[in-house]
């Protein structure tokens, strides 16, 4: 589904989810966003560099579901 904004400025529907690295162990956080519902992606450990894979659902702007997991 294409996204159009418009010019004026609106509220991002983002959130920080803070967890721990499955890697390493280490306290990270990512910011996810809320308006795309089911998610799946992987994304590297700040700290260790490993990849992560995260997996969350969101509902009208809440986190219903999340998993960050080696993958
Ligand atoms: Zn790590």
């Amino acid at each position: 589904m294409p996204k159009h904004h418009p010019p004026r400025e609106e509220p991002l529907a983002t959130r920080t989810q803070g967890f721990t690295c499955p890697h390493c162990g280490e306290r990270i956080s990512m910011v996810l966003d809320l308006s795309a519902g089911f998610q799946r992606y992987i994304e590297d450990c700040e700290v260790c560099c490993n990849p992560i894979e995260i997996i969350y659902q969101a509902e009208e702007g809440v986190i219903v579901a999340f998993r960050a997991g080696i993958p």
